[in-house]
């Protein structure tokens, strides 16, 4: 029987700054439904990339005095390296700058356009340059995109080619109707039915070039470039190899996405609608998460309050921030980082609960020359599994919490350095099986410390070095955010 396959994305950021935690809190969340579907035997292809075309990085491009391709590589590479510091099991990575991405997009324009879902018309529109999205005045709060209140809406007025989004009103909805879960939370299915409900317009999906050449060139009419999102949206698959349809895309698509609350739309609505008019399978799922603010504030470079997740790993390391992010944010709604509440979990959940109960366990058992037998059966239980299923990381860490903090209740009530190496064998042997058992169903969650668990309880135990180390605090530690 051929394996089960499982194929995962997030948005591709644009790489008009550094990667900030809410993208990591994104990528982590992938993460771990990346590794637990290989942990239940699945065959999994994990994807991100970079959004490089569009009005905003050309600007800032400009800005810098350098050439866009050349900024967009420096940015770009930043994004790789989460890779590393996150310690994600990515697969697959593609920039929309990559000639096999371009290429796909072009494809995928040409399809729609034969379908008869692009055409040209005049249009005039209010544009901000932020979200690289039109806004209609409703949308505006005095004038100003809510989301960039310190960017002028500008006017866009020109012939453009645009794509038939009103055609897919029905489609979309018979979508959502046949897969109550094709997007999670279920509040947001409803905040997109009711999107499309009232009413679709069709947009612009062009831009003149000789006004904005920092895009993918329109198939056979060399006055054009592609709108980014149009050509963006295209590396869910163009990451999977399309249009080779032999490939890795025969394998892997339709796969899910994980995505932010404000990409929503994008996600699916418009990238659906494209899939429906190129002729391609819908996504599966699309998985929405909330934003992270900074100690109960809005993050902004203003404020000074930025959450850099290079430096946050830097200081508490990678497996304590994945913690964090999957712990303390919840999945599907917006969430708080502070220092104060880092430091506060790192030392409790970490060092102390987990940490601590490694080392009693493993100095004890080397003291005694314990070996522990190896064929103990490990399985996920269908309780974790129905919570992987609906993205609750956190009520998952929750209960492996439970089974840690009990482990260490009962190794207090034993008190086994009381006991003579021979009384207590059998209790530190039970011990090593539950420890074997949390430690296995941590892997998604923390890969490296489970590995190392699993690793040093295999057969004779020797004593680990501290998992955690405790923080050393500054003598007066002030946490301004
Ligand atoms: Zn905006």
């Amino acid at each position: 029987m051929a394996k089960k396959t499982f194929y995962i994305t997030t948005t591709a950021p644009y790489v008009n700054a550094d990667p900030h935690i809410g993208f990591a809190l994104e990528i982590v969340q992938a993460d771990v439904l990346a590794r637990f579907n290989r942990l239940i035997g699945a065959k999994v292809a994990f994807g991100f990339g970079t959004d490089e075309h569009g009005l905003k990085i050309y600007r800032k491009a400009l800005e810098a005095k350098k050439d866009p391709l050349q900024y967009c590589k420096e940015f770009s590479s930043r994004f790789d390296d989460l890779k590393k510091t996150l310690n994600l099991s990515t697969t697959h990575f593609i920039r929309t700058t990559d000639e096999a991405h371009m290429k796909a997009a072009q494809e995928l324009w040409r399809r729609c356009f034969k379908n008869g879902d692009i055409y040209k018309k005049n249009y005039k529109t209010k544009y901000c340059v932020g979200c690289e999205l039109e806004k209609t005045d409703s949308e505006l709060n005095a004038g100003k995109c809510p989301i960039h209140p310190n960017l002028v809406i500008e006017i866009i007025e020109e012939e453009n080619y645009f794509f038939k989004f009103s055609k897919y009103q029905k489609r979309l909805l018979q979508l959502y109707e046949d897969h109550p879960d094709f997007v999670v939370p279920d509040y947001r299915l409803d905040e997109i039915e009711a999107f499309v409900k009232s009413g679709l317009e069709d947009f612009s999906v062009s831009r003149l070039k000789n006004k904005m050449p920092w895009g993918v060139p329109v198939p056979d009419d060399p006055d054009h470039v592609m709108y980014v999102w149009f050509d963006a949206l295209v590396f869910y698959i163009s990451t999977l190899g399309w249009p080779d349809e032999k490939g890795d895309y025969s394998i892997f698509w339709p796969g899910m996405q994980v995505a932010g609350k404000d990409n929503l739309r994008q996600q699916s609505a418009i990238w659906q609608a494209m899939l429906m008019s190129a002729g391609l399978p819908n996504s599966t799922q699309i998985f929405i998460h909330g934003f992270i603010t900074s100690n109960g504030q809005k993050m902004s470079k203003s404020l000074g309050n930025v959450v850099d997740p290079f430096k946050l790993v830097k200081k508490y390391g990678t497996d304590a921030v994945r913690y964090y992010l999957l712990k303390e944010i919840p999945p599907a709604d917006d969430g708080d980082f502070s220092y104060r509440r880092m430091d506060e979990v790192y030392n409790s959940d970490l060092a102390n609960e987990l940490g601590n109960l490694v080392s009693r366990l493993t100095t004890l058992a080397e003291k005694d020359e314990i070996k522990t037998i190896g064929n103990w059966q490990l399985t996920i239980d269908n309780r974790t599994k129905e919570l992987f299923n609906s993205f609750q990381f956190n009520l998952i860490l929750e209960l492996i919490w439970k089974e840690i903090k009990a482990l260490n209740k009962a190794i207090d009530d034993f008190a086994p350095w009381k006991k003579s190496p021979e009384e207590r064998k059998d209790f530190l042997l039970q011990c090593f099986k539950t420890l074997k058992s949390i430690s296995y169903n941590l892997q998604p969650f923390l890969p490296e410390t489970s590995e190392k668990i699993l690793k040093v309880i295999k057969g004779k135990v020797k004593k680990i070095a501290p998992l955690f180390p405790r923080l050393t605090p500054s003598p007066s530690q002030i946490y301004t955010i």
